[in-house]
């Protein structure tokens, strides 16, 4: 029984934090986990920026409801639920991530939760788990699965080397160049033969 693990921004829905700094004209919100690979410095970062500019999660959400998935993203994982068991392993959070599920037919989702306080401002994020994109695939393996994991940046990283086959997706080049042990692929097309090509679905 095989599983597919995908990470979810970047891979089917845009970065939620450029798309928020695009849309609020903070620039500083651009950084993502492909510039500070630290993911706690870079969100205490994060909540430090929108507290300084009084942005709230209501400001947040509205920005994320105008958001589409990736071209293509929601045909590709509608045939790939067809064929495959697949859980999205990311480190959004469930506030965050809920109109975008809505949009991709609402596939199993692992993330993490935001402290948001009476006035709506984020005042902290809690972590589910540490590292839990690794640990999900590893246990998923010890459930007698074959896990395949396809992400585009650092914090996939050590999912894609847990599962029996990493693949990067739309990595930008120094993701790639510091871990060339995974095949790389830019499109879905391509996502989905490299899936394909270690178990082509079945008759
Ligand atoms: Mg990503």
């Amino acid at each position: 029984m095989e599983i597919v693990c995908l990470d979810l921004e970047g891979v089917l829905i845009p970065e939620i934090w450029i798309g928020v700094a695009e849309r609020t004209g903070v620039e500083s919100l651009k950084a993502t986990t492909r510039d500070i690979p630290d993911y706690d410095q870079l969100m205490k970062q994060r909540l430090r920026i929108m507290d300084t500019h009084k942005l709230g999660i209501s400001d947040v959400k509205e920005v994320i409801r105008s958001l589409e998935p990736l071209d293509g993203a929601i045909s590709f994982l509608e045939n790939l639920r067809k064929d495959f068991q697949v859980i999205i392993l990311s480190d959004t959070f469930y506030e965050f991530a809920e109109p975008f599920m809505m949009k991709l037919s609402l596939p199993t989702l692992f993330c993490h939760n935001l402290e948001i306080n009476q006035n709506g401002r984020i005042i902290d994020y809690h972590l589910r788990l540490k590292d839990h994109k690794r640990k999900a695939v590893e246990s998923l393996k010890n459930l007698n699965f074959t896990v395949y994991a396809a992400g585009d940046s650092y914090n996939d990283t050590s999912m894609l080397e847990a599962a029996d086959r990493g693949i990067l997706f739309k990595a930008p080049d120094n993701v790639k160049n510091e871990f060339p042990q995974f095949p790389f692929v830019d499109s879905y097309k391509l996502l989905r033969q490299e899936i394909d090509r270690l178990h082509p679905p079945s008759l």
